[in-house]
């Protein structure tokens, strides 16, 4: 057994997290080894050019011997209730088990405003980021979405905000976040695979209002409700908002977004389309307000965002059909999201591509919306078995190997007024590097069939 030398610091894991992880202790003088369950982890090669001399065991943690470590620092993949972690918790003559966002907080400066939930974390998390840059604000922006949480310390030491998208890998590693303002979106079903449950889902992402000043919670999911009292809270709402709720009313004949009784701008006006997205345009203004930004810098943003790449992004009508990539859609609520935004806007129905890693989610929660909007699911990868037996009553249904095959049969199936929406309720990982990587391919088969069509073939 090999032991972690004493007061040494242990990083699990040697992804993109865990590089940052150590280029943190590094920059700040902590000696520290790391450990990867894999036998031959990626980057090792630019791990050892970066630290060279820093010692990495591969293979089994629990042929690690822990007692004496300083800490032990976990990358969101890992699950720290691993074999040779878990035994680690709670003892108080054992290393504390933290992730990368503890060692963020220790270091951090500025202000943090922390976003969580099933969905929409990276559309909020762009949309306040965007407005406190409208604000006039120096504000980094990272977590779980583009850069990593320890590597924006150091490219953004005196950031006046710190804006966050936060994972349940990452919440459930946090002893106190301590966020000025931190929301939760929604919660549905994801990563039941690693948590077991949805209490242990909900546990880890209510992570988030440990220590806050202010919390932002969805007034229709009571799941995003902390549990203890914080010292401010507000509500968002895609009905008519109660009291100071920031919600969606009638006003001059359209329907605006509303704080309260005050109408804020009409919803026509946003750059972002459907109800979804007004839910999260909402959460991202309430965050704004608590962090003082006006409201006319908050609407002027909401006036140009119109949206990420692979989150419900149209790529082509051709001949009469409109091909949408929402790759991005890995889990049932996110898919939901997407059917129920697209359904009632179509003259005809929608040709649904689904199918990859479903992490233990129960999918029969599409079955009515694709009954009432859906011509066929065409599904593909490691769960298009289970993805079949869930929806086969509800709609017609097609299993092929792959995203490739999917997408012929959507070519010979869709008629004028149709959408083939690319939206999987599932992770890509058995057949993409990652949802980026599928929603290229969907782009680039789209692209050459809209070049055919120009070229009538
Ligand atoms: P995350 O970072 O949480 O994955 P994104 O902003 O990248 O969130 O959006 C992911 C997917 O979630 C999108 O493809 C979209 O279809 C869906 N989505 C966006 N907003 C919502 C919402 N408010 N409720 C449910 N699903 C949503």
């Amino acid at each position: 057994m090999h032991k972690v030398p004493k007061g040494m610091t242990l990083v699990v894991g040697l992804g993109i997290s865990g590089r940052a992880i150590c280029r943190h202790l590094a920059r700040h003088a902590v000696p520290f080894m790391v450990a990867d369950t894999r036998e031959a982890p990626p980057g090792v090669d630019d791990f050892r050019a970066a630290h060279p001399g820093v010692a990495l065991h591969c293979g089994s943690l629990t042929a690690l011997d822990l007692s004496e470590a300083a800490e032990v620092v976990v990358s969101p993949g890992v699950d720290p209730q691993a074999h040779g972690l878990a035994e680690l918790s709670g003892g108080s003559d054992t290393p504390r088990v933290v992730g990368e966002i503890a060692l963020f907080v220790r270091a951090c400066r500025g202000p943090i405003a922390a976003i969580t939930g099933s969905n929409a974390k990276s559309t909020v998390t762009t949309l306040l980021g965007e407005m406190a840059q409208e604000a006039g604000l120096r504000v980094a922006v990272g977590g779980n979405l583009g850069t990593a949480a320890l590597d924006l310390l150091a490219e953004a030491p005196e950031a006046e905000l710190y804006v966050l998208e936060l994972s349940s890998f990452q919440l459930e590693t946090t002893p106190c976040l301590g966020a000025e303002t931190a929301a939760f979106l929604n919660l549905s079903e994801d990563h039941l695979d690693r948590h077991g449950n949805m209490r242990g889902y909900r546990t880890a992402k209510l992570g988030i209002f440990r220590g806050a000043r202010h919390a932002v919670v969805n007034a229709e999911d009571a799941m995003t409700w902390p549990e203890a009292s914080l010292p401010a809270m507000d509500r968002f709402t895609t009905r008519p908002p109660e009291g100071d709720e920031w919600g969606i009313a009638r006003h001059e004949g359209g329907d605006w977004l509303m704080h309260g009784a005050m109408p804020l701008m009409p919803i026509e006006d946003m750059g972002l389309a459907g109800r979804h997205n007004q839910a999260n345009a909402l959460a991202a203004m309430a965050m704004g307000h608590r962090l003082g930004f006006s409201h006319e810098d908050m609407c002027r943003v909401l006036r140009r965002f119109t949206g990420l790449p692979h989150r419900s992004e149209t790529v082509a009508d051709i001949d009469g059909v409109r091909w949408i990539n929402d790759s991005k859609g890995t889990n049932v609520g996110a898919t939901l999201a997407a059917i129920d935004g697209l359904g009632p806007t179509l003259a005809g129905r929608i040709v649904l591509l689904a199918g990859g890693l479903g992490k233990g989610a129960d999918f029969s929660p599409l079955g009515d919306p694709l009954a009432r909007y859906g011509r066929e699911a065409i599904l593909f990868g490691a769960d298009a078995g289970r993805l079949q037996a869930a929806l086969a009553e509800h709609v017609s249904t097609s299993r092929v190997p792959d995203l490739d095959a999917a997408m012929r049969r959507a070519r010979e199936i869709a008629q004028a007024g149709d959408c083939v929406l690319l939206s999987p309720a599932c992770a890509s990982l058995d057949q993409f590097p990652g949802y980026q990587a599928r929603g290229e391919a969907f782009r680039r088969h789209v692209r050459q069939y809209a070049e055919e069509a120009r070229h009538g073939s």
